[in-house]
């Protein structure tokens, strides 16, 4: 059913300068010894994977801060990746970048060693919302390091930015999609903010904090955000993103289409395309990792070999993320059987709400579906 294991590539990058407030991924302040070993390890951990794979359609370096790590290393990274598995010449390359730690020099460097796409994690232009949330950077230092991207030759740049801040209003978060679209960068990610157990938002923000929205505010900015960003010629092709014709994030679209992804580097997660579909991920301390990949030995946790069940849920939840949603010719190319013998009630039910639309062979979410989505995709479960 499935001939390849992979042929998408994670980075996981797992330093960070500050901890923003809000933040439960795994990253921590570097040391320099730490930035400086880091990227040989992330090759040597390639190395050692036994696994058929190749040539690699897309490489995204995330975190964390991948921004933090020497161009130069990262050049070499990517040119044993290339000499180890291959690089597809047309690959998406995306380094995730904050906009507190970049300059022209460091952003050519990049362009120079092969990133051909990057994503600022911008948040926000106003600059009491980036203090509360802990950013290390101002809304001066993104509108530079966006003009800076241009400068250096990136012509597919991302923008990732939050609504849904504590007092946040309808008008200013109009504000700051305005000012986005001003900026005309090629995709836009669009992420309400959650607060976290364990993060120090959630002491801050309890759940009956009145300065965060209520789910009316919070779908008038997700309705809001779909209005404007798609009459400035957006395309709204996932929950949330945006991108020009042209620009969808490629390695992103891999994930919602159940692509086979190998993760490397601390905490990074695999999904490799074996059977129906296997999961595992990499120790989440740099201690361990590095103890790992220094003896030659690949150190997994949560291992996981998914049902037929298991994949048929993901494969829907995942595919109706997308604007075109799910082909029932292509589930059942999939899966040997038809959508409806295991789906057909809870299409039927979904539809009947208005959660679900079907236009010939396509299912997709509608407008509140896309609001309801959680909802929609605990129903596949
Ligand atoms: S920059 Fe990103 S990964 Fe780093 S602490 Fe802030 S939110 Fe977390």
């Amino acid at each position: 059913m499935f001939n390849r294991t992979f042929n998408r590539l994670y980075v996981h990058v797992p330093f960070c300068i500050n901890k923003c407030g809000y933040c439960a991924f795994v990253s921590r302040t570097p040391r320099e010894s730490e930035l400086a070993e880091y990227p040989e390890l992330l090759l040597r951990e390639l190395q050692l994977h036994p696994l058929a794979a190749g040539p690699i359609a897309s490489i995204y370096f995330g975190g964390g801060t991948p921004s933090l790590l020497v161009p130069l290393q990262l050049a070499l990274l990517l040119e044993g990746i290339s000499e180890l598995i291959g690089i597809q010449p047309d690959a998406e390359i995306t380094l995730e970048a904050n906009p507190g730690t970049v300059d022209l020099t460091s952003l050519k460097a990049f362009r120079t060693a092969g990133f051909n796409r990057i994503s600022l994690g911008i948040q926000s232009f106003d600059n009491r919302f980036l203090q509360c949330l802990g950013r290390i950077h101002t809304a001066e230092q993104s509108h530079q390091a966006y003009q800076d991207a241009r400068s250096a030759g990136f012509k597919n740049v991302s923008m990732d930015l939050m609504h849904t801040l504590p007092g946040q209003s309808l008008e200013q978060w109009r504000s700051e999609l305005q000012q986005t679209v001003a900026l005309s960068p090629e995709h836009i990610s669009i992420y309400g903010l959650t607060v976290e157990e364990g993060t120090p938002f959630a002491h801050s923000y309890p759940a009956d904090s009145q300065e965060l929205a209520d789910e009316d505010l919070s779908a008038d900015m997700f309705e809001l955000a779909d209005e404007l960003l798609t009459s400035s010629g957006f395309d709204h092709y996932e929950i949330a993103n945006y991108a020009r014709p042209g620009f969808r994030s490629e390695h992103n679209s891999g994930y919602w289409r159940r692509d086979g992804y190998l993760g490397l580097g601390v905490a990074a997660h695999s999904f490799l395309r074996d059977g129906y579909g296997v999961r595992f991920s990499n120790p989440d301390t740099l201690d361990e990792y590095r103890r790992g990949v220094t003896s030659g030995e690949l150190v997994r946790s949560g291992e996981y070999r998914l049902t037929e069940r298991e994949a048929m849920a993901e494969y829907m939840f995942l595919g109706l993320r997308l604007s075109e949603g799910v082909s029932r010719h292509d589930f059942e190319q999939e899966f040997g059987q038809p959508l409806a013998s295991f789906y057909g009630a809870v299409v039927a039910d979904l539809v009947g709400i208005g959660l679900l639309i079907q236009t010939g062979d396509m299912l997709t979410l509608t407008r509140r579906g896309m609001l309801l989505s959680n909802r929609v995709f605990a129903a596949f479960l």
